[in-house]
């Protein structure tokens, strides 16, 4: 098979929309150690892939897939993580990895009694300013940190009525993406101490939420998640140092600036190097689990103040 030969490793992909189109299609192809076999959607036909109307059909179809991403909305994902950790085939789940915190330990532990590698993948941890980030932080005592991810749901997300759904997480579906780089350029644990969850009156999840978090060495994290944003759209994140230096983190992490310089500004790759990752974690036997984003969220919803917000229309 794929890892052991010189052969690329065989991939499917199940749930054939806007993130499987945009990056799941082009990175697979332009990674010469994989091999995109075909995927399946109730409806979705993107040209040029071999679609079938579900994971079963696929599988008959293609019994030589080896590893399978799940594209799909997060509330169906525990389920068809559960199918397909159940054949024996390795998992690479999109952000964020379930619905639940439940739901996505119960991946892992599936994924380990099975012996298949997973990966709950946090895209925006590839972005190329992360790691600069990161190891600017591990050296120095930080201040404070603020963020600022405010997008026009209408814009980025047409049609995808799921993310106002029970599950599906409102604005903390893109939100999440920044939990998951403060996760990885912090070494502390983060901790909710208030939100406020503005949710439209005929919606199930937030549309705006303003968010004080804290480290456990005791500095303050504001976080400012707004679906409503229109005109600039801003995914920073702002750090100051005790010694009053200042980082910002923008364009979801593909710019740096340090005290007002450029350190950093590329053209995004994350998907090139998640699925370089994917590949890396099967041939080593290992798996990548991290729900460190999934738990703030989720202590968010614990403990916010839910506040009655206008109709939503799309
Ligand atoms: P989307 O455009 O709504 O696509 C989701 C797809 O899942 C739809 O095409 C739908 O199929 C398919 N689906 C629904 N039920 C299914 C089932 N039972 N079996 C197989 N497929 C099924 O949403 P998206 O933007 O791609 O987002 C999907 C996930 O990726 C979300 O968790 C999101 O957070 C994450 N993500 C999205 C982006 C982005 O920019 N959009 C970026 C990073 C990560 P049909 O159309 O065939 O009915």
């Amino acid at each position: 098979m794929g890892l052991f030969g010189k052969k690329p490793l065989k991939i499917g992909l199940i749930g054939l929309g806007k993130i499987a189109v945009d990056q799941h299609i082009p990175s697979i192809r332009a990674n010469k150690h994989l091999q995109l076999v075909a995927g399946c959607s109730p409806r979705a036909r993107p040209e040029g892939i071999q679609a079938y109307d579900d994971m079963d059909a696929m599988m008959t179809a293609h019994p030589e897939i080896e590893a399978i991403a799940i594209c799909t909305p997060p509330q169906i994902r525990h389920e068809i993580a559960k199918q397909v950790i159940g054949i024996g085939r390795h998992v690479f789940l999109e952000k964020p990895p379930a619905a639940t915190l439940g739901e996505a330990e119960a991946i892992k532990a599936l994924a380990a009694a099975k012996g298949v590698s997973l990966l709950a993948s946090w895209h925006s941890r590839f972005a190329p300013a992360v790691e600069a980030t990161r190891k600017w932080v591990s050296e120095r005592e930080i201040k404070s940190i603020t963020i600022h991810w405010k997008e026009n749901v209408r814009q980025w997300h047409p049609g995808q009525a799921w993310i106002f759904e029970p599950g599906g997480m409102g604005v903390f579906d893109p939100g999440i993406n920044s939990l998951s780089i403060l996760t990885r350029i912090l070494a502390d644990a983060v901790m909710v101490k208030k939100a406020d969850l503005h949710i439209p009156v005929n919606c199930d999840a937030p549309i705006q939420v303003e968010m004080d978090m804290v480290t456990e060495a005791g500095f303050p994290i504001r976080a400012e998640y707004d679906f409503l944003q229109t005109g600039v759209q801003t995914w920073s994140i702002y750090i100051e140092s005790k010694a009053y230096e200042k980082l910002t983190l923008s364009m979801g992490g593909t710019e740096l600036e340090i005290d007002g310089r450029t350190m950093i500004k590329q053209k995004e790759a994350e998907y090139s190097g998640l699925y370089a990752h994917f590949h890396d974690l099967i041939r080593k036997g290992q798996s990548d689990a991290d729900f460190s984003p999934l738990r703030i969220v989720a202590d968010a919803m614990l403990l916010g103040k839910r506040i009655a917000a206008p109709e939503y229309i799309e």
